[in-house]
């Protein structure tokens, strides 16, 4: 981050504000919502649960670094929400549960974990026969890139069944350095898929600029704009919160057609119900049963024909 600089679009994200002690937007506590933590299904806290064939499972409440717009901040910053990380009780869960695919294993960050620990999960999780991939999220990539060791790529490396899928967070373009782009580097070359997951921030990535150079520079060291998340109604970040149309707005204005279509990351509401996309709605400008007319990113109409079913 830039020393002197207050405004600095990485500072704000790690530097404690008094604007956090404010929450008149916020939820109050809004895990327990979000991830559906009050319901009947009975699950180990480790395990959030929004679809049928995937959970996320937090194995524990550690970051690399503490941001500020952090939706989990109830466990990982702030600490007033206890949750029993037990890695075995979740293993064991998931072995239960042979509707589950497709296990996210985040935090905290999990990557904060030794290799050992990150070897044994990983080994007991292709154990389970209904496991078809497993996914980590982990800002190491971007905060902590020297975690990517040579102890950690060999964890991760290797060809198998079941793959791993990274994904990070990267919020600015001034995020990524050197570090990053071996980091990514040496994951890729493991066999690991980096994808990003930004989070819109009201004065560090909402403008057209900031939101397009973070994109095409993710594509610089390799990683793939996957999501981009409206950021959370968490209680103390309401001064991080744009409009929830923001980042359609954004993509429409910023990306889709001002740049290549491998840095489009999909726009999502985060709900206790699952993802939400949100789109920008402005190509089909009218439609009728002979043709559609169709608008790009200047502008400019064209005519589409229709097809009858
Ligand atoms: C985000 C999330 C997932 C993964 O969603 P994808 O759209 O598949 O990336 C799974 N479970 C929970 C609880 C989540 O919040
Ligand atoms: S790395 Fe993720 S879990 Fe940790 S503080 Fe940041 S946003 Fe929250």
């Amino acid at each position: 981050m830039k020393k002197d600089d207050p405004d600095c679009p990485v500072r704000k994200q790690v530097v404690p504000s008094m604007k956090e002690k404010e929450n008149k937007f916020g939820m109050p506590n809004y895990l327990i919502w979000k991830e559906n933590r009050a319901t009947d299904e009975v699950r180990p806290d480790s395990i959030a649960r929004q679809y049928i064939d995937r959970i996320a499972f937090t194995v524990t409440d550690v970051c690399a670094n503490y941001c500020r717009h952090c939706f989990r901040k109830e466990v990982v910053v702030d600490r007033d929400l206890k949750l029993r990380m037990d890695v075995e009780e979740g293993l064991q869960w998931i072995t239960e549960h042979e509707e589950i695919r497709d296990v996210l294993i985040t935090g905290g960050d999990p990557f904060i974990l030794s290799d050992d620990k990150i070897d044994y999960l990983i080994r007991k999780l292709r154990e389970i026969p209904h496991i078809q991939m497993i996914r980590f999220g982990t800002r190491t990539p971007i905060v902590l890139p020297h975690r990517i060791t040579p102890g950690l790529k060999k964890v991760l490396s290797g060809y198998h069944k079941v793959p791993i899928w990274i994904n990070t967070q990267c919020n600015h373009a001034n995020e990524i350095t050197e570090h990053t782009a071996k980091a990514v580097y040496d994951l890729l070359s493991c066999g690991v898929n980096v994808g990003n997951q930004a989070v819109l921030l009201k004065g560090i990535n909402d403008d057209t600029e900031s939101f397009k150079a973070l994109h095409q520079k993710l594509l610089t060291v390799r990683i793939r704009p996957y999501y981009v998340f409206y950021c959370e109604p968490a209680p103390g970040i309401d001064h991080f919160r744009t409009t929830v149309e923001k980042g359609a707005e954004l993509i429409r204005d910023a990306i889709r057609g001002h740049t290549t279509g491998l840095a489009q990351p999909m726009y999502v509401i985060a709900t206790n119900i699952g993802k939400i996309p949100l789109m920008p709605d402005y190509y089909i400008v009218d439609k009728n049963e002979k043709e559609y007319t169709l608008k790009n990113y200047q502008g400019k109409t064209t005519l589409w024909p229709n097809m009858p079913e």
